[in-house]
């Protein structure tokens, strides 16, 4: 039989990658509680509609990345590309929307039917800050300065720019429309056939276009500044006001729309220039519509998710743990003490391990195999006197210790 292999566009985390990976939901973690966030896990699969309703359905999540399928049962599922839209299924299901605000830390594994290559895969992870129920722009600049204090805490902001922008309000967003449909209908013939079809239903989805070409198109295209209303261009400056009180550097950037087509107001990203086209490491942006589209009251919301997979690229190397330390029975008689002192520096925290098999010298060399930093070696005399041989692989010193005595001396 043919050996097997991953799925395309899949990986396994061993080693090095694990850590780094577990490093940065750790720092993400703590760094997010301190902002008061609580974390949530939902199911990995959902309704397919919780994603179809909500992301847009001329998102190129929608169109063409979902992975749905029916279960035996006949029901359309999909497994999750993205947290925010089952986030808010899981606000209205558990009956929180009368608990407002909901601050919310999120991490899990996302599907997207995409073109593998680096930084891009078909299983990916993300972390994600949520907070629902609060329409306030310092909302938004908190739930930003908790990305940037994430990013700083992991030593790699001084490698990612913070670019904002606003999508106003609706009456914003739909002046800005026409203006673009305008120009965009002026280019048509050099437009993306993926372009021409978001024209006429989604045109401020086309200023998110990979496309080379479009990207020349778009670079002409009119900004949203002029059409903003007074509420709107008001909201955006309390952001941009926040955000200097907060301590966050930004640039402003009016080409960023997002992915998704739930955001109004607040779009941002922190963006590198090490991941060549997969520069975006985390974005997001407020989208008060989506708890109604499932189902909830009105309920405003802002919030953002980062890909792991490419803060693990930005990443410096994450050390292994703490050395070990290896317990060394000598002869069959000694070994029910060994393994007594072996719980007994693990219960005191102390990182110890056995050899499965094998006579002393064996077992030694296994211990230096796994990198031991010293090794407690247990005679049958030792054991009879309470005692063991404490060999420091460092100083090359060995010396008699009583077993009491053993966690204090290896901590
Ligand atoms: P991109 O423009 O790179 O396709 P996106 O706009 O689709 O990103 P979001 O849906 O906003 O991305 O997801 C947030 C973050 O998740 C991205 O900034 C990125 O870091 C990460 N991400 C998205 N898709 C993938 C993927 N297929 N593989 C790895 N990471 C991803
Ligand atoms: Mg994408």
């Amino acid at each position: 039989m043919n050996e097997m292999q991953p799925v395309r566009g899949t990986r396994d985390l061993i080693g090095e990658d694990q850590r780094r990976h577990q490093h940065i939901i750790d720092t993400a973690r703590r760094v997010s509680a301190n902002y008061g966030m609580e974390e949530w896990a939902t199911p990995i699969f959902e309704d397919t509609r919780v994603f179809s309703r909500s992301l847009g359905d001329t998102s190129d999540v929608v169109t063409k990345e979902m992975y749905s399928f029916q279960d035996r049962g006949g029901d359309s599922l999909t497994l999750r590309p993205e947290a925010t839209a089952g986030i808010c299924r899981a606000l209205v299901s558990n009956g929180l929307t009368q608990s407002l605000p909901q601050k919310v830390f999120y991490t899990g594994p996302m599907f997207r039917y995409e073109r593998p290559q680096k930084g891009r895969y078909r299983q990916f992870h993300q972390i994600d800050v949520e907070v629902l129920g609060s329409a306030e722009p310092l909302a938004d600049a908190e739930v930003i300065a908790c990305g940037w204090d994430i990013l700083k805490a992991l030593g790699i902001s001084h490698d990612v720019v913070l670019e904002v922008n606003t999508l106003g309000d609706r009456e914003s967003r739909d002046a800005y429309r026409s203006a673009l449909v305008e120009y965009f209908s002026a280019h048509q013939a050099a437009l993306s056939e993926d372009s021409l079809a978001r024209l006429e239903r989604n045109p401020l989805r086309i200023l998110d276009s990979k496309d080379e070409g479009d990207r020349r198109i778009v670079a002409g295209a009119p900004t949203i500044q002029p059409y903003l209303t007074a509420a709107a261009a008001a909201f955006y400056a309390r952001l941009k006001a926040y955000l200097t009180g907060f301590g966050v550097p930004f640039v402003e950037n009016p080409r960023i729309v997002r992915g998704l087509d739930y955001y109004g107001h607040t779009a941002f990203e922190f963006v590198t220039s090490r991941l060549g086209a997969q520069g975006t490491v985390m974005g997001g942006g407020r989208y008060d519509g989506l708890v109604e589209e499932m189902g909830g009251p009105p309920t405003p919301a802002v919030g953002w998710a980062a890909g792991i997979e490419r803060l693990s690229m930005l990443l410096a190397e994450v050390p292994a743990g703490p050395r070990p330390v290896a317990v060394v029975p000598v002869g069959e008689a000694a070994e029910a003490a060994a393994l007594a002192v072996l719980q007994q520096l693990r219960h005191a925290g102390i990182r110890a391990e056995i050899a499965y098999r094998g006579n002393l010298k064996r077992r030694l060399e296994r211990a230096n195999r796994i990198g031991a930093r010293a090794a407690v070696i247990l005679g049958e005399d030792e054991a009879a006197r309470g005692v063991a041989q404490v060999k420091d692989f460092v100083t090359g010193v060995q010396q008699e210790v009583a077993v009491a005595e053993l966690p204090t001396r290896l901590r």
